[in-house]
């Protein structure tokens, strides 16, 4: 009896691992289609200065847009183009498109704003990557002032020796590097000690738990006097509630992104920011009165 449903599962499971493959070649096909015929698509999530709300920057966050219509979000393609060697050009298009967005803004007569794109840790690797990211910077004539890479902390504890030297590339060349994802992984400490890290992006976790929880508020307490006392930029991710913004910026938060403030959108609906800079302001207000 034992042995009879063991050998049923284990066809359940090729069956299963079949279909997986199946459709992980299919997406890489639906990937590589991408890359020709233009079917990603950037979103931007505004980030906001914790005390005035004023408007700082966007996240560059990239979305799939399939033949049907539906929108992929990273987490559905980024592991299966970092497994099939698609994220070296996939990202390099992000790089870029991000930069045109940045200079049309600029064009249209806005003032530049901050631009952070997120790095996958094969791209920073692959040898092309920095002579793209000057290729692309020459380009478009985008400041590398107002760039910032995001690398998550895993990306830079797996790959430690080979990312430094590429991190610190980076910084010679005017953009800034902040760790995304802080504190989720499990040599958070080590990781600020030993990398050139201006900006520290404390997770959404933390940020969810610190209101109802009094261990996460005190936690999330000490990772920005951590940040604060390495002299880092701290932006928050995952902000949902005026609670947590007041929270995390009598804690000396900076920055703050997350859905409390704007969902990912895209470029059109960012002008609506940038033409009022105190636009949040104005938003908070009319929150916090509702509250109160
Ligand atoms: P991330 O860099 O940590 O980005 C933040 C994620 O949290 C985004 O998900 C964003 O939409 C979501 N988010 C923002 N505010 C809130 C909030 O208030 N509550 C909650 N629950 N979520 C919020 P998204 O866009 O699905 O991206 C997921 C991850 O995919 C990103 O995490 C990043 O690691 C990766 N990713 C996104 N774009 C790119 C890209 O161009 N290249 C690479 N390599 N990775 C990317
Ligand atoms: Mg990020
Ligand atoms: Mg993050
Ligand atoms: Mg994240």
């Amino acid at each position: 009896q034992v042995k009879h449903n063991g050998k049923n599962n284990y066809a359940k499971f090729d069956q299963h691992m079949v279909h997986f493959q199946q459709d992980k070649r299919k997406m890489e096909k639906v990937l590589r289609d991408a890359l020709v015929n233009q079917n990603f698509v950037l979103v931007f999530q505004p980030q906001v200065y914790a005390r005035t709300k004023r408007f700082y920057g966007v996240e560059v966050l990239l979305r799939l847009r399939t033949e049907n219509g539906t929108i992929l979000t990273p987490d559905q393609f980024i592991p299966i183009a970092e497994a099939a060697g698609l994220i070296v050009p996939i990202g390099a298009w992000v790089i870029r498109a991000a930069c045109e967005q940045g200079m049309a803004w600029i064009r249209e007569g806005f003032d530049p704003i901050k631009i952070s794109i997120n790095i996958s840790g094969l791209q920073l690797k692959s040898i092309q990557f920095l002579s793209n990211v000057k290729a692309i910077l020459e380009e478009t004539g985008m400041n590398p002032a107002n760039l910032t890479f995001e690398i998550t902390e895993s990306t830079i504890i797996d790959q430690s020796y080979a990312v430094l030297n590429v991190i610190e590339e980076i910084r010679k060349l005017g953009i800034s590097v902040a760790i995304d994802d802080f504190g989720i992984s499990y040599s958070s400490l080590s990781v600020l000690k030993n990398f050139p890290i201006e900006i520290l992006k404390i997770d959404k976790s933390f940020v969810r738990e610190m209101v109802t929880d009094e261990k996460g508020y005190k936690i999330v307490n000490a990772i920005i006097n951590i940040a604060k006392s390495l002299d880092m930029k701290i932006v928050a991710e995952g902000v949902e509630d005026s609670t947590q913004l007041e929270l995390l910026d009598e804690l000396g938060c900076q920055f703050i992104q997350g859905y409390y403030i704007s969902r990912p959108i895209n470029e059109i609906e960012i002008e609506r920011f940038l033409v009022n800079r105190t636009v949040m302001q104005q938003r908070y207000l009319i929150e916090t009165k509702k509250h109160k």
